[in-house]
């Protein structure tokens, strides 16, 4: 048996051709969603990352705002930017590139974001409408597999469901949304007894602790659903030839780049699995996709047409 492969490409394109229809609308109607971006210093993953969310803006229409201050800048000073942005009539969406730099006090700039303008979702407001089932804006990556696992027909209500990390942006949210949809969620983590047990019983499985390839084939209960939020970045050639011995293609990229990308899913998961997200190409896709989504949403939401956007969004929660 293989599993069938849940293509994150493909339903992040579904989901921009419905968003390029919404933002069409919002145009015609005078308005031009925008979403800021803060990347503090020159971290190069931050800089990765923000040139990506910049350049899905661009391909979609929307304005962005690429915020640069210096890797010197006090809370003080960051907390005055993204009151600037907060107050900004052209600025829908604001986020701000974790990791910020160690002098500064992160949950001192995230509260300080606009919850109406909080598109990453880390808000305490919005955390906490997220645990209540009301409409609030919901971070990205989990937000990501919930469009993977309803757009691919995964049953969700009754499911046991199994989500191996506890995080903040990641684990808990995820156990939340997977809660509202009616699964029995056990949520998993460092301190977890017996982890390969837990997760068999499992009907759908997602990963997301940063641990490369751990999940393998006796983790996971046969035609089960695996979402793999891990991204590892591997450069020790011994861990590559354990995780991709059968994988000729995998390796000879390895030895050409002196590194190769891994979720926390072993690849030999694929022979026992029901459906499974690849990496890449499967959950990391959709985080984009998301963020996109809900800075159309804050742009709709603030303009006062909520109203029709929440009573959809509670239907699907
Ligand atoms: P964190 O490091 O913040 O959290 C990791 C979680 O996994 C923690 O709760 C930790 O437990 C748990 N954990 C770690 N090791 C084990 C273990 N051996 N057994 C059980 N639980 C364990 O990571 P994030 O949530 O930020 O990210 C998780 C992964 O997802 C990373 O690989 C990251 O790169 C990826 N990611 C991918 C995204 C995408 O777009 N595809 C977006 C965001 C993240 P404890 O709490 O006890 O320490």
């Amino acid at each position: 048996m293989s599993a069938a492969i849940l293509n994150g490409n493909l339903i992040r394109d579904q989901i921009y051709s419905e968003l390029r229809a919404e933002i069409a609308a919002l145009l015609a109607a005078g308005v031009r969603p925008g979403l800021a971006a803060v990347q503090v210093g020159d971290n190069p993953a931050s800089k990765l990352y923000v040139s990506s969310k910049i350049a899905a803006c661009g391909k979609l229409g929307l304005a962005s705002f690429h915020i640069t201050p210096a890797a010197s800048s006090t809370t003080t000073e960051l907390l005055a930017v993204v009151n600037e942005l907060n107050r900004r009539e052209d600025v829908d969406g604001i986020l701000v590139q974790m990791p910020l730099p160690a002098h500064v006090d992160p949950k001192k700039i995230l509260d300080a974001v606009n919850p109406a303008k909080d598109v990453d979702g880390f808000h305490p407001l919005n955390v906490g409408r997220l645990v209540a089932g009301r409409p609030s804006f919901v971070p990205c990556t989990p937000a990501g597999v919930m469009e993977i696992l309803r757009r691919s027909g995964i049953t969700m209500e009754g499911a046991n469901a199994v989500v191996m990390g506890r995080s903040d942006i990641v684990g808990k949210p995820m156990a939340m949304l997977l809660l509202h949809a009616n699964a029995t969620v056990t949520v998993c983590h460092s301190k977890t007894k017996n982890l390969a047990e837990v997760a068999r019983r499992a009907d759908i499985v997602v990963a997301a602790m940063g641990r490369a390839a751990m999940v393998t084939a006796d983790y996971i209960c046969p035609g089960a659903t695996v979402i793999d939020v891990g991204q590892n970045v591997v450069t020790d050639a011994a861990e590559a030839m354990r995780i991709f011995a059968n994988f000729p293609d995998k390796m000879a990229a390895f030895h050409a780049k002196g590194s190769v990308l891994v979720g926390d899913v072993h690849p030999d998961v694929a022979h026992i699995a029901g459906a499974i997200t690849p990496v890449p190409g499967g959950v990391g896709p959709l985080t984009i996709a998301m963020l996109m989504s809900n800075t159309v949403k804050a742009a709709r939401l603030r303009r006062g047409s909520g109203t029709a956007w929440a009573a959809q969004h509670v239907a699907r929660s």
